[in-house]
C-alpha cells in the first residue's frame, strides 16, 4: 500500500511539471516569466497579470526572470 502511494506521488509530480503555470506582466516589452506573483521583477508590473503555463511562455520566447533563483 505504501509503495502504491509512493507511485502515485511520483506521477503525481510529473503531471504537475508539464502543467507548472507561471506569470507574464502583460506589457508589450515584457519578455520574462516568473514563478510567483510577489516576484521583486513583477512589483514593477503596470499592466494585467496573467497566468499561463511554462511551456506557453517559452513559446512566446519568454525567459525567466532575472530576479529568480
Ligand atoms: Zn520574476
Amino acid at each position: 500500500m505504501k509503495t502504491l502511494s509512493l507511485i502515485i506521488l511520483f506521477f503525481a509530480t510529473i503531471a504537475c511539471k508539464e502543467t507548472q503555470t507561471v506569470y507574464l506582466c502583460d506589457s508589450e516589452g515584457g519578455k520574462k516569466y516568473h514563478y510567483t506573483t510577489s516576484c521583486r521583477g513583477l512589483s514593477n508590473c503596470q499592466h494585467k497579470i496573467i497566468k499561463v503555463t511554462l511551456e506557453k511562455a517559452k513559446s512566446q520566447g519568454k525567459t525567466l526572470c532575472g530576479w529568480e533563483k
